[in-house]
């Protein structure tokens, strides 16, 4: 394998901890150190590792088949499950992963509208589709504009997607309507994640998502809701309570309950570019579409994600955020402490972070954020190689939340020390 991995976000130098196991938020390495989880599949296992239903479930169905060239009734389980407790859903279709979900979003919006660019925020990721990935991690040399920033494209992509993207900043209305206004004519649709994880979960500002919604529907470009990661927000999804409604959503991560994954859905006139008994539409086939394990595991991980399992975690996520905060008030240090609900970010600086260029303008730096993975490691917590946060699940108690505050106060420590 080039790089000796084949998953870049998880690559570590000088080498990786290989995992034997995991059961509940703790992961077993070769070695047989135990740490506790805070990374979780990038936040997909939302009921930490082998969760017995989920294991049982899986097993289940594998006794009986992983795989058919004919549908399941799993499949509308699941489908049902969604649609019921999403209500800007009408219609879903799954694929493999978060990237083929966001493909799809961005197609079904070109489809429909007949346009042809797309809209997405500086410094976001929305997975390795070509017009999705760029602009993921510009650097001040090559960004441009705060208010146009330049669309940078990824290495092995055409030149020409140039053409097809606008890159718009994070909570700025104001650019975003200009820029918006500018090119609707030919815009298809923005895709948006509610609480970005690149730019360490800076939320949108008061009025911001509702200015979006307006000048898109204005301009006839729809907006599309990357809630890949954010799903596992709240049990109606992440926009529900503030009373946005996109037209398309992107899912996956915790919908397939630890097996790959992905789906999109919307609004039926929306999704209806799909519906092959309309005439010609847009070809979605997929051997491991709709697979019955991942269906499975999915509806059960998701059946067990009930509205006290979320409101518990958010109060879990608020705890932990507090501690940290007092924790890093009283090392003296500037600190601020994001997230929502199971997930967090700590942002070392005083700056007000807004957007994607104060973070990178305020943050450490890669070396730093190594050196500290490296040192929670050491003291039992598996935590991200580029920013400092992560996410909680279900098994965890307040003792984990404990150690991990521990734990960070004590790699900072060493780490500021020797810088
Ligand atoms: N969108 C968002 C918001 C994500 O966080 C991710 C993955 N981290 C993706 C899309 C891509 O998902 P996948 O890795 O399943 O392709």
């Amino acid at each position: 394998m080039p790089g000796g991995n084949t998953r870049h976000s998880i690559a570590l130098t000088p080498y990786p901890v290989y995992v034997r196991g995991g059961r509940g938020c703790r992961v077993i390495d070769v070695d047989g150190e135990e740490r506790i989880d805070f990374i979780n599949n990038f936040t997909s296992n939302i009921l930490g590792h082998a969760d017995p239903d989920v294991t049982e479930a899986v097993r289940r169905q594998i006794e009986s088949g992983t795989a058919f060239s004919m549908p399941t009734g799993h499949e509308i389980d699941l489908a049902s499950l969604l649609v019921e407790r999403v209500e800007y859903i009408e219609k879903i279709r799954f694929c493999n992963s978060g990237t083929e979900a966001v493909m799809f979003a961005l197609r079904a919006a070109r489809a429909y509208t007949g346009k042809r660019k797309i809209a997405k925020f500086e410094g976001c990721y929305h997975g390795a589709y070509d017009y999705a990935q760029t602009s993921e991690a510009p650097t001040a040399d090559v960004w441009g504009s705060g208010t146009e920033p330049r669309c940078v494209i990824e290495a092995g992509c055409v030149d020409s997607i140039r053409d097809d993207v606008l890159v718009l900043p994070w909570n700025n209305p104001d650019a975003c309507e200009a820029l918006i206004g500018r090119h609707h004519g030919d815009l298809a649709a923005v895709i948006f994640d509610p609480l970005p994880m690149r730019i360490g979960f800076i939320p949108p500002r008061a009025d911001f998502l509702r200015r979006l919604r307006d000048v898109t529907q204005a301009g006839g470009v729809l907006l599309v809701c990357d809630e890949v990661l954010t799903f596992r927000l709240g049990f109606h999804g992440a926009l529900h309570e503030s009373g946005i409604r996109p037209d398309l959503t992107t899912f996956g991560k915790i919908i397939g309950g630890g097996f790959p994954v992905g789906a999109v859905g919307g609004a039926d006139r929306f999704m209806e570019v799909f519906d092959h008994t309309k005439g010609p539409r847009i070809h979605h086939a997929g051997t491991f579409n709709a697979n019955p394990i991942t269906m499975c595991a999915g509806l059960a991980q998701m059946r067990k994600m009930t509205e006290q399992q979320y409101s518990r975690l958010e109060r879990m996520g608020e705890a932990l955020r507090s501690r940290l905060s007092r924790m890093l008030a009283q090392r003296g240090s500037p600190a601020q402490v994001l997230g929502k609900g199971s997930l967090f970010a700590v942002h070392l600086t005083d700056r007000e972070i807004v957007d994607y260029r104060s973070v990178v303008e305020s943050s450490p730096g890669k070396a730093f954020f190594l050196r500290l993975c490296h040192e929670m490691l050491g003291r039992g917590i598996a935590m991200s190689k580029d920013r400092l946060g992560g996410c909680l699940s279900t098994p965890m108690e307040q003792s984990e939340l404990d150690s991990f505050v521990a734990a960070l106060d004590e790699s900072l420590a060493t780490v500021q020390h020797s810088a």
